[in-house]
């Protein structure tokens, strides 16, 4: 973005800061952050936050070839915002054997999958030994396959279980074949919001910990914010600001993905929802303040695929997978996309029309194929 157009579309003395601060790859301040939130210049917040998009990933938007395996919804843990737990028993319950899970990944052998994303409960009865040997036995069948697998909320209950600390833990997986975890179970990071809303989960200092270890031993993660329910403002600025502070430590993030509330089948639903105008702002206000996690994802079994590409332009540059429709966590809490599946054709489609450069990639954004 040229200066020149920012100077004449900026009349905002926070704008033009910001604007100078990107330019010349300066942090922005949490006052600055939180101006950001409370603005309502939708169109000056994506011009800003593309700013910060062009300057890591140009034109470049990224997509893989995955599928997920959601092992089971029975959970130890009772969050209020969750949609997708269910007692032992309950309609609606599943509970997959290993055997059944290798049946799913059978199905893609041969398909060009290159990752294979797998979180679900807290198992009361799965340790860290069964997770393991889930893992070797999915390697088994698909070699090539990056895994990515279970949240810091189930790691923290597996390792415990199986009584290792976090470091030995992580090694048993990574021996085992994990290659990376993914981001879930962050939700907010305050002490204060998540006793309300999930107060059995690991803490945030647990959370924090287990990608510090995990990143400490090459093994690569993502981060998220779950954002839109009873949060303000301020709690946002502080759960980006102690993720940026650990990627400063660390770097092992590699993508940031914000997860709207949804507001269905879940105790928390007479909050309602936030709007398009706030799902497109936050995107924006945290790419600018993440300034050192690469990539932001726009989620798309979440949002919906055209907010998703919509996001594109509001700093996300990663669409995530083609999915498959192997994963029902947002559509059990009201997703519109109820069976979430992706052609790569319809991917390269959908983010060539949204103005981008589609850029299929593996796992840890090396270049599979440019289109
Ligand atoms: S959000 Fe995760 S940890 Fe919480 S109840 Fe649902 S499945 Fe369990």
């Amino acid at each position: 973005m040229d200066s020149k157009i920012l100077d004449q579309l900026l009349h905002n003395n926070l704008f033009r800061t910001v604007a100078d601060k990107i330019q010349n790859n300066i942090r922005i301040s949490s006052e600055e952050g939180l101006a950001l939130y409370e603005s309502n210049q939708i169109a000056v917040l994506g011009l800003l936050a593309n700013m910060k998009r062009e300057r890591l990933n140009g034109k470049n938007a990224y997509f893989n070839r995955n599928f997920h395996i959601e092992p089971t919804n029975i959970c130890l843990h009772n969050c209020k915002f969750c949609s997708y737990r269910r007692k032992k028993n309950e309609e609606g319950v599943w509970d997959y054997s290993i055997d059944d899970m290798l049946n799913i990944c059978r199905k893609y052998v041969g398909q060009g999958i290159t990752e294979v994303h797998i979180v679900g409960g807290v198992h009361p009865d799965h340790n860290l030994e069964y997770n393991a040997e889930l893992i070797r036995e999915v390697k088994k069948i698909l070699p090539n396959a990056h895994v990515k697998a279970f949240t810091a909320v189930e790691l923290d209950y597996m390792i415990k279980q199986s009584g290792y600390d976090w470091a030995e833990g992580l090694q048993h997986l990574k021996e085992a074949g994990l290659d990376s975890i993914p981001g879930g179970g962050a939700e907010i990071f305050d002490e204060k919001i998540r006793a309300e809303i999930c107060e059995q989960k690991s803490q945030s200092a647990t959370w924090l910990g287990i990608h510090e270890a995990a990143h400490k031993q090459d093994i690569p993660s993502n981060a998220t914010m779950l954002y839109g329910h009873i949060e303000s403002y301020a709690h946002r600025i502080d759960h980006l600001n102690r993720l940026r502070e650990l990627q400063d430590k660390t770097g092992g993030f590699n993508a940031f993905i914000p997860l709207k509330y949804k507001k269905y089948h879940n105790s928390m639903r007479q909050i309602g929802e936030v709007s398009v105008v706030e799902v497109l702002k936050n995107f924006a206000v945290c790419r600018i303040i993440l300034d050192n996690i690469p990539h932001i994802k726009s989620y798309w079994p979440m949002l919906g695929k055209e907010l998703a590409a919509i996001a594109l332009s509001f700093g996300a540059d990663d669409m995530d997978g083609t999915i498959d429709d192997t994963t029902k966590i947002y559509s059990m809490a009201g997703a519109e996309e109820t069976n979430p599946a992706l052609t790569s054709d319809a991917m390269v489609c959908m983010i060539k029309e949204a103005g981008f450069i589609p850029i299929e990639r593996d796992s840890v954004y090396n270049v599979v194929k440019n289109y």
